[in-house]
């Protein structure tokens, strides 16, 4: 087994940690990502839900996402910092956001999803596999 992953919110009071590495990782420029990142693409990172140990008691928002799938969205409620999303059809999973992580260097995403909702000035990495709507998180991108 790996070393755990860690991180936490900007104030501190959720903290998590996972027993594996990310299975996967990739920028989602979905218009509902674009909320979450300031404007930019949200860089999402994909583990097994079995793993995680969660410190604090983040709040959930739930929506339908771009793709037509229930998504549940975890932040803290004092500092307001993404940390979490998880797909209703994919409930073995979980997805981090990246900048949560204590080092984001872990977080190097293997592709682009949802480019058409990225606005004219949006940099889109030029050597990653890309679609232009929803792929399966599995692997990153076809
Ligand atoms: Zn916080
Ligand atoms: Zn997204």
């Amino acid at each position: 087994m790996s070393a755990p992953v860690t991180g936490r919110c900007l104030c501190g009071a959720v903290r998590f940690a996972f027993d594996h590495a990310p299975l996967a990782a990739r920028a989602c420029w979905c218009r509902d990502c674009q909320y979450l990142s300031s404007g930019n693409a949200s860089v999402n990172v994909i583990f097994r839900r079995v793993g995680l140990t969660l410190h604090g008691e983040p709040l959930a928002f739930e929506s339908t996402a771009d793709s037509g799938t229930r998504m549940r969205r975890r932040f803290c409620d004092r500092c307001g910092t993404p940390l979490f999303s998880e797909a209703a059809d994919a409930p073995d999973l979980m997805v981090v956001r990246a900048g949560a992580l204590d080092d984001p260097g872990l977080a190097r995403p293997g592709g682009t999803i949802w480019t058409r909702s990225a606005p004219a000035w949006g940099l889109v990495h030029p050597d990653l596999p890309r679609c232009e709507g929803q792929a399966p998180p599995l692997p990153p991108c076809p």
